[in-house]
């Protein structure tokens, strides 16, 4: 029997082993969640979204032990989970409250009598899920596939195993009080070396309609290529290397402070995380200035392994030899635990490898720009395309940041995700949206209905 084993980033030492499934396990599973959704696919809205109310409330109720489970998984700072989980329950309420409209008909005038979109579950959606927010993530994808009517399957990080059960138990618990149907939601834990081949054997199982993954470039490509080939529908939800562009007529002081915010939450390691500051050759000064200060105040927590905190370092010497400058930080911290001191790096240029690559851990490069135009073409040098922040005047940062290509536009606010907001990228950064109408109707089949 394979095992899957999480450790604490904080001390490195092992958490717990789990058993991961076998064939038989997977087969199980596969056969529960698609006997599920025939079920579920045939329940009324007004139930399916009861599931989900219920499923907030536990959310609210065990929130403390839940952020515990995460800190504990992956490393991030209590209180930044105990948000997650609050989020999260959030996410179940905004749902709840709103997909009635959002999956509600919609008339189309034609020829005919009567014409319209039908918004159907298309079955089982198979969702591959990083272990940066391990309840967010999935419950971003989860609620969204079920209040349409879908059942899910995930292959959540192994990092973050303990978290992909909890949550299993979480739906099965909150589906006995709505009659739900039992196997709805399953978690497969797949062993490392299992993972290539498990994931083609159930993007390839007919059972299975779709597939979600949030994570990697590379992962996305491997699992949207295997989808492609069957023929079957994919999201997703990739890197980024946000720029965040600061004009010379933005509030400094606040651009500053709340540029720390948007690169360290997560300690660096989420996709909309500004990792780019490209800054007004006017007002440079004063913002590196103040970022360094912002910077001192910051509750050092793990990064969530010890492979993704070399990399960042790696990234950071790179950016050093080829001529960026290091104001602060760029070293792991000696001792237990995979942490990396908040790092800043200043005249960094396109091809360095903290501007090409995406950091995704506490380092933040900045950027001169000579102009309006020459930010915008900063900006735009990157093969990602999730979120753009622009400060300015809100005029001016908003005509600058039209130009900015992007999945999403803040002008004078960090980029960050809202259940009632669409989300997703253009580019490398991925395709299709979560979250809002747009993420609930990426699971369902349009269908074009007329009576003549
Ligand atoms: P991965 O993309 O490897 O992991 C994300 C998920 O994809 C995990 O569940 C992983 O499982 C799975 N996965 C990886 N390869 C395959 C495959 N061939 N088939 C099926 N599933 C697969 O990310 P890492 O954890 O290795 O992080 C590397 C980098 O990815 C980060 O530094 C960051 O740049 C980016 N990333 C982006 C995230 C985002 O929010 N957009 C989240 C996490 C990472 P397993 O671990 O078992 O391989």
């Amino acid at each position: 029997m394979r095992v899957v084993v999480t450790r604490n980033p904080a001390t490195g030492e092992e958490l717990a082993t789990y058993d991961a499934h076998d064939e038989a396990g997977v087969e199980a599973a596969l056969a529960a969640v698609h006997a599920a959704s025939q079920v579920w696919g045939a329940t009324p809205l007004d139930d399916r979204l009861g599931l989900l109310r219920g499923v907030g409330k536990r959310l609210s109720e065990r929130r403390e032990e839940y952020a515990a489970l995460i800190t504990a998984e992956m490393g991030k700072p209590l209180a930044e989970a105990l948000g997650e989980v609050d989020k999260c329950a959030w996410n179940c309420e905004v749902v709840a409250d709103l997909a009635t409209g959002w999956l509600a008909d919609h008339e189309i005038e034609s020829s005919a009598s009567r014409s319209w979109l039908s918004y159907e579950p298309v079955g089982v959606v198979f969702a591959v899920m990083p272990w940066n927010f391990p309840f967010w993530q999935v419950l971003r994808f989860a609620c969204a596939a079920l209040a349409a009517g879908n059942a899910a399957l995930l292959k959540h990080s192994p990092d973050v195993t303990g978290c992909a059960l909890a949550i299993e138990d979480l739906f099965a618990d909150a589906g006995q009080d709505v009659g739900c149907p039992t196997g709805l939601f399953r978690s497969l834990v797949v062993a490392a070396e299992d993972v290539p081949a498990v994931s083609r054997r159930v993007v390839e199982d007919p059972r299975v309609a779709a597939v979600t993954l949030t994570g990697s470039e590379r992962a996305g490509s491997a699992i949207a290529s295997i989808a492609g080939a069957a023929i079957k529908k994919s999201v997703l939800e990739l890197g980024g290397s946000d720029p965040f562009v600061v004009l010379a007529d933005a509030d400094v002081p606040l651009a500053a402070a709340t540029a720390v915010k948007a690169r360290f939450t997560n300690t660096g390691q989420s996709c909309v995380c500004a990792k780019r500051f490209i800054v007004h050759e006017d007002v440079a000064d004063e913002f590196v200035e103040r970022f360094v200060d912002h910077m001192a105040l910051l509750e050092i927590s793990p990064m969530a392994r010890e492979d993704l905190r070399d990399a960042v370092v790696r990234q950071v010497e790179e950016s050093v030899a080829q001529g960026a400058r290091l104001v602060t930080g760029g070293k792991a911290i000696d001792g237990p635990g995979w942490y990396v001191e908040p790092t800043l790096l200043t005249d960094v240029e396109p091809g360095m490898t903290a501007f090409v690559e995406e950091t995704f851990g506490p380092v933040a490069t900045v950027t001169r720009a000579r102009d309006d135009d020459h930010a915008v073409e900063l900006a735009n040098a990157t093969t990602f395309g999730l979120g753009a922040s622009v400060w300015g005047s809100s005029e001016h940062a908003l005509a600058v940041g039209r130009r900015v290509r992007s999945g999403a536009l803040f002008v004078n606010a960090m980029v960050a995700s809202d259940p009632r907001l669409p989300f997703g990228g253009i580019g490398r950064s991925g395709y299709g949206r979560e979250l809002s109408a747009e993420g609930v109707r990426e699971f369902t089949n349009v269908r074009t209905m007329v009576v003549s």
